[in-house]
């Protein structure tokens, strides 16, 4: 048995086309089924789904035997005992630092400033300001960071932004680019030796479909 784990929303349906590639078929839709795990017109093929950010886990400690995650996702987690092969080209965003639109961010950063950062992404928002050199004091929140400068929890987020829409509607500017984003496959380094023959085929569809 192959296991896949997925999370609901984009994640699953940006991967449904790279599976078909693979000539694997959803039976269930997780937005309708309340299952977790879903089978394929596959009798060897699952899928699990799970929260993005617990994807990694699910694959580290074999779970599961393969997985979509977001780069964003994988910097957080580490990455250890994943093997990545293939960056899928989906779920695409940048992780970019934002403010207050009254907030003068470079002249702040110019002064040496301390910066309150509020953030999902505690450990790539302190790489990213290491490297700078700026000084920070991390706050980590669960969600809507957009929220923190506007009440005085923090000067400025890091999150994952892609139209921009949300940070307008909240009058946040988005003034440095921590990195680009997209998901990639994640494979148990284990399995991808013990259960090849199954597994190596699956990455060379997915890589012909990406590259396609
Ligand atoms: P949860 O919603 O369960 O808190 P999440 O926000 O990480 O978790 P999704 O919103 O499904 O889950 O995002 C999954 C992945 O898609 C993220 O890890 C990121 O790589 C990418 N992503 C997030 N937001 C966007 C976006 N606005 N546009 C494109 N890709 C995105
Ligand atoms: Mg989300």
């Amino acid at each position: 048995m192959i296991t896949i784990a997925l999370s609901k929303g984009r994640i699953f349906e940006e991967t449904v086309p790279l599976l078909a590639a693979a000539g694997i078929t959803p039976l269930e839709d997780p937005e309708s089924s309340r299952k977790l795990i879903l089978p394929t017109n596959r009798a060897d093929v699952r899928l699990i789904i799970v929260r993005a950010s617990d994807v990694p886990t699910y694959v580290q400690y074999g779970a599961a035997d393969l997985g979509v995650a977001g780069k964003d996702v994988l910097n957080e987690h580490g990455g250890t005992g994943l093997y990545q092969p293939l960056d899928l080209k989906i779920a695409c965003c940048r992780m970019m630092v934002a403010v207050r639109n009254d907030f003068d961010y470079d002249s702040a950063v110019r002064q040496g400033a301390r910066l309150r950062v509020a953030t999902k992404y505690v450990q790539t928002a302190r790489e990213h300001f290491a490297a700078k050199g700026v000084h920070v004091d991390l706050i980590k929140l669960y969600g809507s960071m957009e929220l923190a400068p506007l009440v005085g929890l923090s000067d400025a987020i890091v999150d994952l932004v892609s139209s921009g829409n949300t940070l307008k509607a909240n009058n946040l500017k988005a003034v440095e680019e921590v990195g680009q984003i997209s998901s990639r496959l994640v494979v148990n380094q284990a399995a991808l030796k013990l259960k090849r023959e199954a597994i190596q085929p699956m990455l060379d569809a997915f890589a012909q479909a990406v590259h396609k």
